[in-house]
This record gives C-alpha cells, structure tokens and sequence, in this order.
C-alpha cells in the first residue's frame, strides 16, 4: 500500500540536501562551539554563519535570532519575558491561537495575575480587528500575541496592518509565525514585529530546532539558567547538525518559493474542486479561497456518527490527514479553534484538515477522494 501524507502542517518530510548538510555536521563537526580550540572555532564559525543566513531572508541583524529547541520553548520565552521583564500588564491574543501560546497565557494569568483579553473571531475564521482596537483603548502595558496562519484552518492574519496598530498604541506585538516561515517572505524592516518564532521541522528542516527573533533594544533574560550560550538567553550546548539543518531548510524552502507555492497553490484548488464535484453540500472552515495555501479545512456533509471513526479509516488506507492540531490528535475534545467561530451544528460535523506539501500530487487527492466517497 502506498502511503500518502497529508499532514504538513503537523509536521514536514526533510529535503535531501538537508539530510546530506546534517550528516556531515554529525560527521565532522562534533567539537563544542564554546571551545576555543580550532575544533570549538569550526563548530562556532558554522554556528554563525548559519544565523547570519536566517536573519537575512528577514532582513535582520543576526544578534536578534536566537537558537531554541522549537516554536513552543520560543512562544513560553517570549510571553514570560514580557510579563516578567517588561512590566506587561496584560496580554491581547485570540482563542484560536496554537496552545503553546494559550496554555503559556493562562499560566500567566494564573501566576502573576495579568488581565487577559480574547479578540472576538469572524465567523471566517479571522480575528476581529475592530476589535483590536477597541481593545486597544485602555491604556495598560500591553503584549499583543496574534499568529500569522493558523495552523488548523489556514486562516491569515495581516501582520502589516496588526503590527502598525500595535506601533501607534505603543504595545508589543508577539507572532507566532510557525506556518508561514519559509513559505512567504517576512521583512521585518517593514513589518514592525517585535518578537516572531519558527520551528524547522514546519519547512522540510529538522525537529527539535527553531528560533525566535527579538528586535534589538528590548531586554531579553534567560527563562533557565547555566552557560553563556546565546547570550546566555538560552542556555546550553548548541544542536549544531538540527541549526545548520534549519538555515538549510529555510535558504532552500526561500530559494524555491516561487515555484513550490504555485505548484501547492494548484494542488488545493484541485482539492477544493474534486472535492465540490463529490460532494456538493461541501464546506470549509474559514474562506477556501483566502485560507493560506498550505492548509485546507473542509467540512464534511457527513453523518455526525461518523466524525469519531474517519481518521481511523483513512489511516487504514494509509491516507495521514488530520482532524486538527497534531498536539490534539489524540484528544476526543473538539478543536478549539472550530470551537471559536462554529455553531453546534457544524461542529458536530465531520471536519478534515488536508495540509499540502511540493511533495504531495494530484494522483494522491484523487486517492483521497475515492478513500472519502467509501466512508
Ligand atoms: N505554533 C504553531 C502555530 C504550530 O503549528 C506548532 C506546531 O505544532 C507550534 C507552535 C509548536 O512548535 P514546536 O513543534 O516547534 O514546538
């Protein structure tokens, strides 16, 4: 049986070149970065050359990315060095956002007793930047924590227009931009975000590596504590192969952007379609046609009843789609996210999240499709 995979926004299969860059490091550079010896200085010089190579597709300077283990290590940083360091009051974010920074939030608000408001979501799927602003009135210390895509319905938000309103308010602006990093440029110079987040394995890199941005001037400490690794913000010997991985996967995911996008962006509207052709009461959560062009959330005109078994099924045809976050696979709760902006009725109807990749083609959907007609 052939296996497809379409679950790339859970996590992606790794680029060839980034295997072969990775075993090479594994292979030859196994000296500490924090050595001096000329062992230590090679392991050091890749380091860095690797951060100059990410900070440049952002157009930044390469002391504000900092090395973590992942997008969730670099969410908890940035919103408990906010609340704990930089007299954050209250933090403005939204119910669909990923967990790693809800849970973080509610932590927070637990323990330092910071005022917390949730921006109302669109029956689109898209936050409420009226809102935004009205929230934006009080005038208390403020982090406002927005995600640029959201990983379960693909729902986007303008970090342009969110990052100027947070500017004129004088409020910080987290984003997690775990998926939309190497799938469309970002330039900080004109995006005015303070802190952003990435995590390799969402663009065909390794797992277990990420990195956060913190433009210059705002103060950074470290959450634990022990060397003086990345400035000692982030303690600990650096993962060299999982870094150099990462600004490989990352230089190529930029260098094929063009190409890949177009080619993913086919691929959903023959999804969408088939999927109008077999199924004429289909739905989407959030505007198919807005949604960004990795992630499609459909909604199944599909008994109820059968809304527990269709992962299952699928994945005994050896189909990997998801019904919403990896993190909640396992969970019988409903998505959160679907949670925010549906009524009862279609929540309780079968929802699929298909998530694309360059590797995935035509043939696979319509393997897709006819796995989807016998359920
Ligand atoms: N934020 C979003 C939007 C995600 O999709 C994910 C991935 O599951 C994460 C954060 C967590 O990233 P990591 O796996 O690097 O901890």
């Amino acid at each position: 049986m052939e296996k497809i995979y379409l679950d790339n926004a859970a996590t992606t299969a790794l680029r060839t070149e980034v295997v072969t860059e990775m075993v090479a490091i594994l292979q030859n550079e196994y000296g500490n970065p924090s050595s001096s010896h000329s062992f230590g200085r090679s392991a050091k010089s890749k380091l860095e050359l690797s951060r100059k190579t990410i900070a440049q597709f952002f157009n930044v300077s390469s002391q504000e990315i900092i090395f973590t283990s992942g997008a969730t290590e670099a969410n908890n940083w940035i919103l408990q060095n906010a609340v704990e360091h930089l007299g954050v009051k209250r933090i403005i974010t939204s119910q669909i956002e990923h967990h790693a920074v809800l849970h973080v939030v509610e932590m927070l608000q637990k323990t330092h007793d910071i005022q917390v408001d949730y921006i109302k979501i669109k029956s689109n799927g898209t936050v409420d930047i009226n809102h935004l602003v009205e929230l934006l009135a009080q005038d208390v210390s403020t982090l406002v924590s927005l995600m640029h895509v959201n990983n379960e319905i693909g729902t986007v938000t303008d970090l342009d227009e969110i990052a100027q309103i947070c500017k004129q308010h004088s409020v910080y602006f987290h984003s997690d931009t775990v998926q939309s990093v190497g799938k469309i440029k970002i330039d900080l110079q004109k995006t005015p975000v303070d802190f952003m987040v990435a995590s390799a394995h969402k663009f065909h890199g390794p797992k277990g590596v990420g990195f956060l941005f913190v433009r210059k001037g705002i103060i950074q400490k470290p959450l634990f504590y022990g060397g003086e690794q990345e400035k000692g913000i982030r303690p600990g010997t650096e993962s060299l192969h999982n870094i150099v991985g990462m600004a490989k996967a990352l230089q190529l995911s930029y260098e094929n952007l063009e190409a890949e996008r177009e080619y993913i962006q086919n691929l959903k509207k023959y999804t969408i379609q088939k999927l109008q052709n077999h199924f004429p009461e289909v739905q989407f959560n959030g505007n198919e046609n807005q949604t960004f062009y990795t992630i499609l959330n459909v909604r199944l005109p599909l008994d109820a009843s059968k809304s527990a078994m269709i992962l299952f099924n699928l994945d005994m045809k050896g189909i990997a789609v998801s019904r919403g976050s990896a993190c909640q696979s396992g969970s019988p709760r409903p998505s959160h996210v679907l949670e925010a902006f549906l009524d009862e009725n279609d929540r309780a109807k079968p929802s699929l999240r298909i998530s694309f990749s360059h590797f995935n083609t035509q043939k696979e959907i319509d393997v897709l499709m006819e796995a989807l007609l016998t359920l």
